[in-house]
C-alpha cells in the first residue's frame, strides 16, 4: 500500500503518501495517486483533497525510471501535476521534512500549500544534468517571479520552506494537515488553475542575458543551467500550456545528454559507495561517539576539524607541547574564519572548543571509540605508535591509520585486534575535500567497514573502500598519469602547455600545478623508494628539479615559480633552460604535442591502471574508482570518472588506443585485462 487514504469529519480527504524510505513517485504510486483522485473525483460529498506523506513529504521522482523510460509512462509526473492543477475540487499539499525535485513541482500545482516551517525544499535537478521538467520552470516564475526562480532553480540549492514564505499559503510549527482541512474547509469558491499568462517582468531580456552569460563563464561545460535560463524565457514569452510543452522538449535533451548521464551515474556511484559487500541487518557496526586522534600535524588538525564540524569529541595528542600548540592554533585559525564568515555563532565556537580535549598524555586516549593515526609517513615510527596504541585503547575500539602509502596489515599485526585495525585515508585538507578512502585490511571484519562508513556519512565524507596496496585507489592511480605527463614536458612539451589540455579537458588542475602544490618532494620520495625496487629506474626531470631545491608552491619554486603570497602559478624561464639542457643531454630531439595528444597519452594512463586494480580487486566497484577521481583529484563530474569515460568512447577505442600508446609510448598502457575481457563481452565493468 504505497497510498494512505482516509477522510475526515470534515468532508477533506486525506492522502498520504507511504512508499519508504523516501516515497519517490515511482510509476505504482502515480497511478494509486491517480486511482484516489478519480474516485475522490466522482464523490459528491468530499470537498477537498490534502496531500501529505508518511514521516516525510516526497524526495520527488524516482531517479532510476529515467534510465529505463518508466517515467514516461502515463500517469506521468507532468499529466498527474497537471491534473492537480485543473481539479475541480481543492487541493492542498501538507509537506513537512522533506519536498524535492518533481514532489516539489507536484506542490507548485496544488492550489493551497502548507508547509512546515524547517522543511527542506529544493529543484536539485540541475546536480543531476537536468531541469525541473514537471512544469517546474514555468509555474515557479508565476508563483514567485522571474528573478526568485532564477536563484531557486539555478543551482540546485535545498532551502528552509521559512526562507520562501511567499510559496505558501500557510507555514507551521506542528500539524500542516489540520492547518490544510482549515484553508479547504474556509474556501466558498471553487479552486482557480494558475495563471497561464506569460511572467511579467521589466527587464527579462537583459536579465536573462546576464544570468546566461554568468552560467557560460562558470560552468561552459554544465548544459543544463543554460536551458534552464532557457525555460525562464520560455515562461516570459509564452502561455503556460506552451511552456510546458516546451520544457517538456527541454527536459528530454537534458536527459539524453552524455552530461547528464555521467551526473546520474555518479548520484547512483555514492548511494552504491556508502554499503558494505554483503551488509545485512544482522551486521552491526560498533558506534563511534569519540574519536583519538595521535598526530597534530596538517592531517591530525584537518581531521580534527572534519570531527568538530560534525560535534564528535576528539582527543588530539602528539609529543610535544610546541607540536599540541601547532594543532591548536590550525583548528583556531578555522574557527575564526567560521565566525568572521558568520557560519558560526560565538556560542558554536565554544562549543566546538568544549568537544576538544589536548594532551601530550596518552591515557587520555583511553575510551575514546576510534584512534586514527596521522604521525610521519614512517613504518617503524607508525609500527611503534599502533602498538603503544593498542596497550592504551579499551578493547572494543577501532585502530586506524591515515598513511598514503604503507602496508596496513603491518601496522594491524602489531597489534592484539587485527579484525579492528583499517586505513581512513583523508585528503588533504582534511576538513575541506570530500573524499575518504577506507582501506581494509587482510582482517578488516565487515562491521568495522560498516562503522567507518556510517562515520564517513556523519562527517558528510564521500567514503570508499579500497585494498592495500601502493597508493591505494587513489595514488595508485595517480603515479603513471604524473609520470606520463612528466615524460611529455621530457619529450618536448611545456609544463603549461601540459596543464592546460588537461584543464581544457575539465580536470580541475592541471598535473604540474598539482605537484607544485603537494610538494615535489613527495614524488621525489616515491620515486627513491621505486628505484629501491628497480634500480635500472632512469632519473627523472622532477627529481632534478627537487635537487636544485625547487621543491612547489611551499618554497615558491616548482614546475612554475610564485611570487609571494600570491599562488599564481608562472612560467619560469628558468625551468625551460634546465629542461632544454637536459634533454640535451639526453640526446631528446623535443618535438611539439597536440592538446589531444597530451590528453589522450595522461588519461589513458589513469584510465588503464584503474582497470589493472579493479581486476586485482584493490577497489570493489568501477564506480567506486570514479568517484575517487572525481572527489580526490578534480576529474570532470561531466565526464563521470575515469572508468565511466572510458567506457564512454566505446572498446574499439580503448583498446585500439592503449595498444597502439603501449607500441609506441611505455608498456604501462598494455590494456589491462579487464578491457581485454570488456571488448569481448561489452557487459559493463562492475
Ligand atoms: P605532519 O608532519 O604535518 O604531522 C605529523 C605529526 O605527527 C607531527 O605533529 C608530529 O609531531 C607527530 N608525531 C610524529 N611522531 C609521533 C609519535 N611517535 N607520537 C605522536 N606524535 C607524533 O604530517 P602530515 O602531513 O599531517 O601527515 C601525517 C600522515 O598523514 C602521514 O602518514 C601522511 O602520509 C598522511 N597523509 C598526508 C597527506 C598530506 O597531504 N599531508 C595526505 C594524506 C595522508
Amino acid at each position: 500500500m504505497n497510498l494512505l487514504t482516509r477522510t475526515d469529519q470534515d468532508h477533506v480527504a486525506i492522502l498520504t503518501l507511504h512508499h519508504p524510505p523516501i516515497n519517490s513517485f515511482s510509476l505504482p504510486l502515480r497511478q494509486a495517486l491517480w486511482q484516489a483522485l478519480q474516485q475522490i473525483e466522482q464523490d459528491p460529498t468530499i470537498k477537498g483533497v490534502v496531500l501529505t506523506g508518511q514521516d516525510l513529504f516526497s524526495a520527488g521522482a524516482d531517479i532510476k525510471e529515467f534510465s529505463n523510460l518508466k517515467a514516461e509512462i502515463e500517469p506521468n509526473l507532468r499529466t498527474l501535476i497537471h491534473r492537480i492543477n485543473h481539479y475541480p475540487k481543492w487541493v492542498a499539499v501538507a509537506i513537512s521534512g522533506l519536498c524535492m525535485g518533481g514532489a516539489f513541482e507536484l506542490a507548485l500545482g496544488a492550489h493551497l500549500r502548507v508547509a512546515h516551517e524547517a522543511c527542506k525544499i529544493a529543484l536539485p535537478e540541475v546536480k543531476l544534468g537536468l531541469l525541473p521538467g514537471a512544469g517546474g520552470t514555468q509555474r515557479l516564475p508565476r508563483l514567485i517571479g522571474l528573478e526568485a526562480a532564477l536563484n531557486f532553480m539555478i543551482q540546485g540549492a535545498t532551502f528552509k520552506a521559512r526562507e520562501w514564505q511567499a510559496l505558501f499559503d500557510a507555514l507551521v510549527e506542528d500539524d500542516g494537515v489540520a492547518k490544510a482541512v482549515e484553508l479547504i474547509r474556509a474556501q466558498s469558491a471553487p479552486p482557480v488553475a494558475l495563471s497561464p499568462k506569460p511572467v511579467r517582468h521589466p527587464q527579462a531580456e537583459a536579465f536573462l542575458k546576464f544570468a546566461e552569460n554568468s552560467v557560460k563563464s562558470v560552468a561552459p561545460r554544465y548544459p543544463a543551467p543554460l536551458k534552464i535560463i532557457e525555460c525562464l524565457k520560455i515562461a516570459t514569452t509564452t502561455a503556460l500550456a506552451d511552456g510546458l510543452a516546451k520544457e517538456a522538449v527541454l527536459f528530454e535533451q537534458l536527459m539524453l545528454s552524455p552530461e547528464s548521464r555521467a551526473l546520474r551515474h555518479l548520484f547512483f556511484a555514492e548511494r552504491a559507495a556508502g554499503k558494505v559487500a554483503n551488509d545485512s541487518p544482522t551486521l552491526t557496526a560498533p558506534h563511534i561517539d569519540s574519536v583519538g586522534i595521535v598526530g597534530a600535524g596538517t592531517m591530525g588538525s584537518g581531521i580534527a576539524i572534519a570531527l568538530l564540524q560534525a560535534a564528535i569529541p576528539v582527543v588530539l595528542v602528539d609529543q610535544t607541547d610546541d607540536a599540541l600548540a601547532r594543532g591548536r592554533s590550525a583548528i583556531e585559525r578555522w574557527l575564526s574564519d567560521q565566525l568572521r564568515k558568520h557560519k558560526f555563532t560565538e556560542a558554536r565556537a565554544q562549543q566546538v572548543r568544549g568537544l576538544l580535549t589536548l594532551s601530550t598524555d596518552w591515557n587520555a586516549l583511553q575510551q575514546v571509540d576510534l584512534a586514527i593515526e596521522a604521525v610521519f609517513e614512517d613504518l617503524a615510527i607508525k609500527q611503534s605508535v599502533f602498538e603503544k596504541l593498542d596497550a592504551i585503547l579499551k578493547p572494543s575500539a577501532l585502530l586506524a591509520s591515515n598513511t598514503s602509502t604503507l602496508d596496513i596489515n603491518a601496522l594491524a599485526a602489531k597489534t592484539r585486534r587485527p579484525q579492528q585495525v583499517l586505513g581512513l585515508h583523508f585528503f588533504s585538507p582534511a576538513h575541506v575535500m570530500k573524499l575518504l578512502e577506507v582501506v581494509k585490511t587482510n582482517d578488516t571484519a565487515p562491521e568495522v567497514l560498516k562503522a567507518a562508513l556510517a562515520l564517513a556519512k556523519r562527517i558528510h565524507k564521500i567514503a570508499v573502500i579500497a585494498g592495500v596496496c601502493d597508493g591505494f585507489i587513489g595514488n595508485r592511480m595517480v603515479i603513471p598519469y604524473l609520470r606520463m605527463a612528466e615524460q611529455l614536458v621530457e619529450e618536448g612539451a611545456t609544463p603549461a602547455q601540459v596543464d592546460s589540455a588537461l584543464e581544457a579537458f575539465g580536470m580541475v588542475m592541471g598535473p604540474f600545478k598539482v605537484a607544485d602544490l603537494a610538494g615535489l618532494d613527495i614524488g621525489y620520495a616515491i620515486r627513491r623508494r621505486l628505484r629501491h625496487a628497480h634500480p635500472q629506474l632512469p632519473k627523472s626531470f622532477s627529481e632534478a628539479l627537487v635537487e636544485s631545491k625547487r621543491l612547489g608552491q611551499k618554497v615558491g619554486l616548482g614546475w612554475y615559480r610564485y611570487d609571494g603570497a600570491k599562488r599564481k602559478p608562472l612560467v619560469d624561464e628558468a625551468v625551460l633552460t634546465q629542461l632544454a639542457t637536459w634533454r640535451q643531454q639526453r640526446r631528446i630531439t623535443p618535438r611539439t604535442f597536440t592538446a589531444a595528444e597530451i590528453v589522450e597519452r595522461c588519461i589513458f594512463a589513469l584510465i588503464n591502471e584503474g582497470a589493472k586494480l579493479l581486476g586485482d580487486g584493490i577497489a570493489e566497484r568501477a564506480s567506486d574508482i570514479d568517484l575517487v577521481y572525481i572527489y580526490g583529484y578534480g576529474f570532470p563530474p561531466f565526464r563521470g570518472g575515469p572508468l565511466y569515460y572510458a567506457q564512454s568512447l566505446g572498446s574499439i577505442e580503448v583498446l585500439s588506443t592503449l595498444t597502439r600508446l603501449a607500441h609506441t609510448v611505455d608498456p604501462l598502457y598494455t590494456p589491462a585485462p579487464l578491457w581485454q575481457q570488456w571488448s569481448i563481452t561489452q557487459a559493463p565493468l562492475q
